[in-house]
C-alpha cells in the first residue's frame, strides 16, 4: 500500500501564494502541485479565500461610489 507524502504544509502553501518563500522553495512547491492534485485543491482553497480576503479589503478601503443626487440630477 502506498501512502501519498506531501512535502508542503499548509503554511508553506499560504507562504508560497504571499511569495514569502524562497526562491528554491517555493519552485519545489510549484512542482509539486503540478504533479499532486489533492494538494493543488488545497491550494484552490488557499487561493480562493486569499482573494476574498483582499478582495474584501479592498470593499472596505475603497470610498463611495456614488454620485451626489445634484450631479446626477444634471443634464449634459
Ligand atoms: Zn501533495
Amino acid at each position: 500500500m502506498q501512502t501519498t507524502i506531501h512535502p508542503i504544509s499548509g503554511e508553506e502553501l499560504m507562504a508560497y501564494f504571499d511569495g514569502e518563500l524562497p526562491p528554491a522553495r517555493a519552485m519545489a512547491v510549484h512542482e509539486h502541485l503540478e504533479t499532486c492534485r489533492e494538494c493543488r485543491n488545497v491550494a484552490a482553497d488557499l487561493d480562493a479565500v486569499s482573494r476574498q480576503l483582499s478582495e474584501w479589503q479592498v470593499e472596505a478601503i475603497r470610498p463611495e461610489l456614488k454620485l451626489p443626487e445634484h450631479i446626477k440630477r444634471r443634464r449634459p
